[in-house]
């Protein structure tokens, strides 16, 4: 499942066409239709995401944002009859992320919601420890051990399974690892990651991380060989060139 995203907005129609749209991507989508349960359910649900109409019975937008704020950081997407409302919301500097005027296409939204997470997720700091069955990474040392055990990586290697590991079992394109990993530097190829995955699963443990054919790699903690949850979460190398390691979507 993907992220949990919160729908608060009165207008039936205009929810319903969001909340199938989001659906139809793969998020958890819940719609509340005033502002008083619009900030009960951010409250049950914790969505990693709000989409709040600006005006709302009971409770406005701007006052639910303001309460939702206040429990937590919560990414919102503002939504506004006109664009001078916009104007007005970003000037009173509610903690809104992004707005979006009506009408918008589902298209847009879609757009709009891919962005904000994928910017709330690189504010994250990275995890210091990274645990893979019996392979700890230490990522502030950048050590690997496994069984307690010190095991020598070369930066490079490190890197590259660090990249996999916060992937977190998501399928990394050759192209995407080459970017991540090595940064396009030296003319690195599709073999280069190739290489050095044997050299991790060498010192690492060769079930570690698993070959998706004609895609890339992913990290394997099933420890059975069988694929477990993100099989299809390619994510996206953009017009990276890889080889024949190139992302499909
Ligand atoms: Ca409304």
């Amino acid at each position: 499942m993907g992220a949990t995203i919160l729908i608060v907005e009165d207008e039936a129609d205009i929810a319903d066409l969001i909340a199938a749209r989001l659906r139809s991507e793969g998020y958890d989508v819940h719609v509340a239709v005033d502002g008083p349960s619009g900030v009960d359910r951010c409250e049950a649900l914790g969505p990693d995401l709000v989409i709040l109409d600006l005006m709302l019975p009971g409770l406005d937008g701007l006052e639910v944002c303001r309460r939702i704020q206040q429990r937590g950081r919560v990414p919102v997407i503002m939504v506004t009859a006109k664009d001078d409302e916009a104007d007005m919301v970003v000037g009173l500097g509610v903690g809104a992320d992004d707005y979006l005027t009506k009408p918008f296409s589902p298209r847009e939204l879609v757009a709009r919601v891919a962005a904000l997470l994928r910017r709330v997720n690189d504010e994250r700091p990275p995890p210091d420890r990274l645990i893979l069955g019996d392979v700890v990474l230490d990522v502030g040392q950048r050590r690997a051990s496994r069984n307690g055990e010190r095991i020598h990586l070369t930066p490079t290697e490190f890197d590259l399974i660090r990249a996999l590991a916060l992937a977190d079992g998501a399928v990394l394109s050759r192209a995407q690892l080459l970017l991540e990993v090595w940064g396009y530097r030296d003319g690195a190829g599709a073999r280069t990651v190739d290489s050095h995955v044997r050299a991790v699963r060498r010192k690492l443990g060769e079930d570690l991380i698993r070959t998706v054919h004609s895609v890339g790699y992913a990290l394997d903690l099933s420890g059975d060989g069988e694929v477990s949850g993100h099989e299809a979460s390619v994510v996206d190398a953009g017009s990276v060139d890889g080889g024949s390691g190139e992302a499909r979507r």
